[in-house]
Protein backbone atom coordinates (compact mmCIF):
# COMPACT_ATOMS: atom_id res chain seq x y z
CA UNK A 1 0.00 0.00 0.00
CA UNK A 2 1.32 3.83 -0.69
CA UNK A 3 0.68 5.93 2.35
CA UNK A 4 0.75 8.98 2.57
CA UNK A 5 1.40 10.86 6.30
CA UNK A 6 0.41 14.26 7.08
CA UNK A 7 2.33 15.22 10.19
CA UNK A 8 4.96 12.92 9.27
CA UNK A 9 7.86 14.92 11.29
CA UNK A 10 6.07 14.26 14.50
CA UNK A 11 6.46 11.70 17.04
CA UNK A 12 3.37 9.93 15.89
CA UNK A 13 4.32 10.41 12.56
CA UNK A 14 7.78 9.06 12.42
CA UNK A 15 6.40 5.74 14.55
CA UNK A 16 3.72 5.34 11.59
CA UNK A 17 6.42 5.54 9.12
CA UNK A 18 8.65 2.81 10.86
CA UNK A 19 5.19 0.89 11.46
CA UNK A 20 4.10 0.93 8.28
CA UNK A 21 7.71 0.07 6.66
CA UNK A 22 7.80 -3.03 8.47
CA UNK A 23 4.48 -4.57 7.48
CA UNK A 24 6.13 -3.51 3.88
CA UNK A 25 4.21 -0.50 2.27
CA UNK A 26 5.29 2.38 0.97
CA UNK A 27 5.40 5.94 2.76
CA UNK A 28 4.74 8.27 -0.58
CA UNK A 29 3.46 11.27 1.47
CA UNK A 30 6.20 12.78 3.67
CA UNK A 31 3.82 15.73 4.70
CA UNK A 32 4.39 18.18 7.18
CA UNK A 33 4.25 21.94 7.70
CA UNK A 34 4.06 24.09 4.12
CA UNK A 35 4.32 20.60 2.37
CA UNK A 36 1.94 20.16 -0.99
CA UNK A 37 -0.46 17.24 0.39
CA UNK A 38 -2.55 17.61 -2.84
CA UNK A 39 0.40 16.51 -5.07
CA UNK A 40 1.21 13.46 -2.31
CA UNK A 41 -2.19 12.42 -2.05
CA UNK A 42 -2.65 11.49 -5.64
CA UNK A 43 0.33 9.14 -5.86
CA UNK A 44 -0.77 7.36 -2.56
CA UNK A 45 -3.88 4.83 -1.49
CA UNK A 46 -4.54 5.98 1.78
CA UNK A 47 -3.72 9.50 3.97
CA UNK A 48 -2.88 9.08 7.90
CA UNK A 49 -3.41 12.47 9.44
CA UNK A 50 -1.86 12.58 13.34
CA UNK A 51 -1.19 16.61 13.43
CA UNK A 52 -3.11 19.15 14.85
CA UNK A 53 -6.90 19.85 15.40
CA UNK A 54 -6.84 23.25 13.01
CA UNK A 55 -4.96 20.83 10.46
CA UNK A 56 -7.79 18.23 9.63
CA UNK A 57 -10.03 19.77 7.70
CA UNK A 58 -7.95 20.74 4.84
CA UNK A 59 -6.41 17.01 4.89
CA UNK A 60 -9.96 15.60 4.57
CA UNK A 61 -11.28 18.30 2.24
CA UNK A 62 -7.98 17.45 -0.17
CA UNK A 63 -8.82 13.78 0.39
CA UNK A 64 -12.60 13.78 -0.04
CA UNK A 65 -11.58 16.02 -3.24
CA UNK A 66 -9.36 13.08 -4.68
CA UNK A 67 -11.68 10.11 -3.27
CA UNK A 68 -8.90 8.85 -0.92
CA UNK A 69 -9.76 6.96 1.99
CA UNK A 70 -8.63 8.88 5.53
CA UNK A 71 -7.54 7.36 8.89
CA UNK A 72 -7.11 9.90 11.25
CA UNK A 73 -5.48 10.34 14.77
CA UNK A 74 -5.54 13.91 15.59
CA UNK A 75 -7.33 14.76 18.95
CA UNK A 76 -8.62 18.21 20.29
CA UNK A 77 -10.63 19.64 17.83
CA UNK A 78 -13.46 21.38 19.13
CA UNK A 79 -17.65 20.58 18.68
CA UNK A 80 -17.69 22.85 15.38
CA UNK A 81 -14.72 21.62 14.07
CA UNK A 82 -15.83 17.89 14.72
CA UNK A 83 -19.27 18.57 13.78
CA UNK A 84 -17.97 20.06 10.05
CA UNK A 85 -15.50 17.16 9.82
CA UNK A 86 -17.87 14.50 10.29
CA UNK A 87 -19.91 15.85 6.93
CA UNK A 88 -16.86 16.44 5.13
CA UNK A 89 -15.50 12.88 5.95
CA UNK A 90 -18.74 10.48 5.16
CA UNK A 91 -17.43 11.13 1.31
CA UNK A 92 -14.93 8.76 1.60
CA UNK A 93 -13.85 5.42 4.20
CA UNK A 94 -12.93 6.71 6.97
CA UNK A 95 -11.78 5.26 10.45
CA UNK A 96 -11.37 8.27 13.09
CA UNK A 97 -9.99 7.28 16.52
CA UNK A 98 -9.28 9.12 19.47
CA UNK A 99 -6.67 6.10 20.58
CA UNK A 100 -6.16 3.16 17.94
CA UNK A 101 -4.64 0.55 20.79
CA UNK A 102 -6.32 -2.42 21.24
CA UNK A 103 -6.06 -2.06 24.73
CA UNK A 104 -7.68 1.04 25.42
CA UNK A 105 -10.70 0.34 23.11
CA UNK A 106 -10.97 -2.84 24.90
CA UNK A 107 -10.81 -0.73 28.32
CA UNK A 108 -13.43 1.61 26.95
CA UNK A 109 -15.84 -1.74 26.25
CA UNK A 110 -15.09 -2.37 29.86
CA UNK A 111 -16.16 0.56 30.84
CA UNK A 112 -19.74 0.92 29.21
CA UNK A 113 -20.35 -2.30 31.00
CA UNK A 114 -19.21 -0.49 34.40
CA UNK A 115 -21.03 2.07 34.28
CA UNK A 116 -24.14 0.13 32.33
CA UNK A 117 -23.95 -2.78 35.75
CA UNK A 118 -23.41 -0.17 38.52
CA UNK A 119 -26.01 2.58 39.88
CA UNK A 120 -24.98 5.69 39.02
CA UNK A 121 -24.30 6.34 43.12
CA UNK A 122 -21.25 4.73 41.99
CA UNK A 123 -19.73 7.85 41.26
CA UNK A 124 -17.27 8.19 37.59
CA UNK A 125 -14.32 10.06 38.02
CA UNK A 126 -11.42 9.98 34.82
CA UNK A 127 -7.40 10.68 35.18
CA UNK A 128 -5.12 11.16 32.29
CA UNK A 129 -1.41 12.25 32.07
CA UNK A 130 0.54 12.35 29.06
CA UNK A 131 4.36 13.93 28.69
CA UNK A 132 4.76 17.68 28.86
CA UNK A 133 4.90 18.39 25.05
CA UNK A 134 1.35 17.28 24.26
CA UNK A 135 -0.94 20.29 23.63
CA UNK A 136 -4.41 19.60 23.74
CA UNK A 137 -6.60 18.56 27.20
CA UNK A 138 -8.04 15.84 28.44
CA UNK A 139 -7.06 13.58 26.29
CA UNK A 140 -8.90 12.20 23.14
CA UNK A 141 -8.89 8.97 24.55
CA UNK A 142 -10.48 10.31 28.24
CA UNK A 143 -12.91 11.62 26.30
CA UNK A 144 -13.49 8.11 24.52
CA UNK A 145 -13.70 7.07 28.15
CA UNK A 146 -15.95 9.79 29.34
CA UNK A 147 -18.57 9.13 26.60
CA UNK A 148 -18.21 5.46 27.67
CA UNK A 149 -19.66 6.88 30.67
CA UNK A 150 -22.26 9.05 29.58
CA UNK A 151 -23.91 6.68 26.69
CA UNK A 152 -25.30 4.03 29.22
CA UNK A 153 -26.05 6.57 32.15
CA UNK A 154 -27.92 8.77 30.11
CA UNK A 155 -25.82 11.49 30.51
CA UNK A 156 -24.49 14.29 28.72
CA UNK A 157 -21.22 16.84 27.60
CA UNK A 158 -22.20 18.81 30.15
CA UNK A 159 -22.37 16.68 33.34
CA UNK A 160 -18.24 16.47 32.42
CA UNK A 161 -16.22 18.44 34.94
CA UNK A 162 -13.52 19.44 34.00
CA UNK A 163 -10.97 19.66 37.21
CA UNK A 164 -12.37 21.28 40.59
CA UNK A 165 -11.00 24.33 42.43
CA UNK A 166 -12.51 26.97 45.25
CA UNK A 167 -15.91 25.73 46.65
CA UNK A 168 -17.65 23.89 43.84
CA UNK A 169 -19.90 22.49 46.55
CA UNK A 170 -20.44 18.62 47.16
CA UNK A 171 -20.34 16.19 44.19
CA UNK A 172 -23.43 15.87 42.31
CA UNK A 173 -24.28 12.54 41.48
CA UNK A 174 -24.60 13.24 37.44
CA UNK A 175 -21.61 14.51 37.57
CA UNK A 176 -18.17 12.41 35.15
CA UNK A 177 -14.92 13.88 36.62
CA UNK A 178 -11.72 15.02 33.93
CA UNK A 179 -8.78 15.22 35.04
CA UNK A 180 -5.29 16.17 33.29
CA UNK A 181 -2.11 15.60 34.19
CA UNK A 182 1.56 16.72 32.32
CA UNK A 183 4.65 16.16 32.93
CA UNK A 184 7.77 14.36 31.45
CA UNK A 185 7.85 11.74 28.77
CA UNK A 186 4.71 9.32 29.78
CA UNK A 187 3.05 8.18 26.53
CA UNK A 188 -0.15 8.06 28.03
CA UNK A 189 -1.84 6.84 31.09
CA UNK A 190 -5.39 6.36 32.08
CA UNK A 191 -8.00 5.75 35.04
CA UNK A 192 -11.38 5.17 34.79
CA UNK A 193 -12.61 4.95 38.42
CA UNK A 194 -16.27 4.37 40.26
CA UNK A 195 -16.88 5.00 43.83
CA UNK A 196 -19.23 4.27 45.72
CA UNK A 197 -19.39 4.31 50.24
CA UNK A 198 -17.42 1.56 50.98
CA UNK A 199 -15.49 0.77 47.69
CA UNK A 200 -14.27 1.88 44.95
CA UNK A 201 -13.56 0.14 41.24
CA UNK A 202 -10.49 1.47 39.07
CA UNK A 203 -9.57 0.53 35.43
CA UNK A 204 -6.21 1.40 34.14
CA UNK A 205 -4.31 1.63 30.71
CA UNK A 206 -0.71 2.59 30.61
CA UNK A 207 0.90 2.94 27.52
CA UNK A 208 4.28 2.61 27.42
CA UNK A 209 4.99 2.69 23.62
CA UNK A 210 3.76 4.51 20.78
CA UNK A 211 3.57 1.65 18.90
CA UNK A 212 0.58 0.63 20.17
CA UNK A 213 -1.03 3.42 18.42
CA UNK A 214 0.96 2.72 15.05
CA UNK A 215 -0.08 -0.52 14.68
CA UNK A 216 -3.93 -0.12 15.29
CA UNK A 217 -3.58 2.96 12.72
CA UNK A 218 -1.79 0.97 9.87
CA UNK A 219 -4.17 -1.57 10.17
CA UNK A 220 -6.86 0.78 9.81
CA UNK A 221 -5.43 1.84 6.97
CA UNK A 222 -5.44 -1.21 5.02
CA UNK A 223 -9.00 -2.18 6.41
CA UNK A 224 -10.34 0.82 4.70
CA UNK A 225 -9.01 -0.33 1.37
CA UNK A 226 -12.63 -1.09 -0.63
CA UNK A 227 -14.50 -0.16 1.94
CA UNK A 228 -17.95 1.54 1.34
CA UNK A 229 -17.52 5.89 1.88
CA UNK A 230 -18.51 6.03 5.58
CA UNK A 231 -17.24 7.30 8.99
CA UNK A 232 -15.95 3.62 11.35
CA UNK A 233 -14.59 3.64 14.32
CA UNK A 234 -11.51 1.46 15.49
CA UNK A 235 -13.65 -1.35 16.93
CA UNK A 236 -15.28 -1.41 13.36
CA UNK A 237 -11.73 -2.40 12.25
CA UNK A 238 -10.96 -4.71 15.74
CA UNK A 239 -14.35 -6.16 15.11
CA UNK A 240 -15.28 -4.84 18.55
CA UNK A 241 -18.04 -2.95 17.34
P1 LIG B 1 3.61 16.18 17.41
O1 LIG B 1 3.47 17.59 17.83
O2 LIG B 1 4.87 15.43 17.75
O3 LIG B 1 3.42 16.06 15.82
C1 LIG B 1 2.49 16.78 15.07
C2 LIG B 1 3.11 17.05 13.71
O4 LIG B 1 2.13 17.69 12.90
C3 LIG B 1 4.34 18.01 13.80
O5 LIG B 1 5.44 17.45 13.08
C4 LIG B 1 3.81 19.27 13.14
O6 LIG B 1 4.84 20.01 12.48
C5 LIG B 1 2.79 18.67 12.15
N1 LIG B 1 1.92 19.69 11.58
C6 LIG B 1 1.44 20.82 12.16
N2 LIG B 1 0.76 21.56 11.27
C7 LIG B 1 0.79 20.87 10.10
C8 LIG B 1 0.26 21.12 8.81
N3 LIG B 1 -0.41 22.24 8.52
N4 LIG B 1 0.46 20.20 7.85
C9 LIG B 1 1.16 19.07 8.08
N5 LIG B 1 1.72 18.78 9.30
C10 LIG B 1 1.52 19.68 10.30
O7 LIG B 1 2.34 15.42 18.01
P2 LIG B 1 2.12 13.84 18.16
O8 LIG B 1 2.46 13.44 19.56
O9 LIG B 1 2.71 13.11 17.01
O10 LIG B 1 0.52 13.80 18.09
C11 LIG B 1 -0.17 14.25 16.94
C12 LIG B 1 -1.66 14.16 17.17
O11 LIG B 1 -2.04 12.78 17.31
C13 LIG B 1 -2.14 14.86 18.45
O12 LIG B 1 -3.42 15.42 18.19
C14 LIG B 1 -2.23 13.71 19.44
O13 LIG B 1 -3.12 13.96 20.49
C15 LIG B 1 -2.73 12.62 18.53
N6 LIG B 1 -2.51 11.25 19.01
C16 LIG B 1 -3.49 10.37 18.75
C17 LIG B 1 -3.34 9.05 19.09
C18 LIG B 1 -4.44 8.08 18.71
O14 LIG B 1 -4.27 6.86 18.95
N7 LIG B 1 -5.52 8.55 18.10
C19 LIG B 1 -2.18 8.61 19.72
C20 LIG B 1 -1.17 9.53 19.98
C21 LIG B 1 -1.35 10.86 19.61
Amino acid sequence: MKICINGYRGRMGQTIAETAIEAGHEITGKIDIGDDLTAALEQSDVVIDFSFHTVTRSVFETAAKLGKPIVCGTTGHTQEEKTALLEIAKAVPTVWAGNFSIGVNLLCYLTEKAAAILPISYNAEITEMHHRLKKDAPSGTALMLAESVLGPRGLNYDDIQHGREGVPGERGEREVGMHSLRGGDVVGDHTILFADIGERIELTHKASSRAIFSRGAVRAAEWTIGKEPGIYSIRDVLGLA
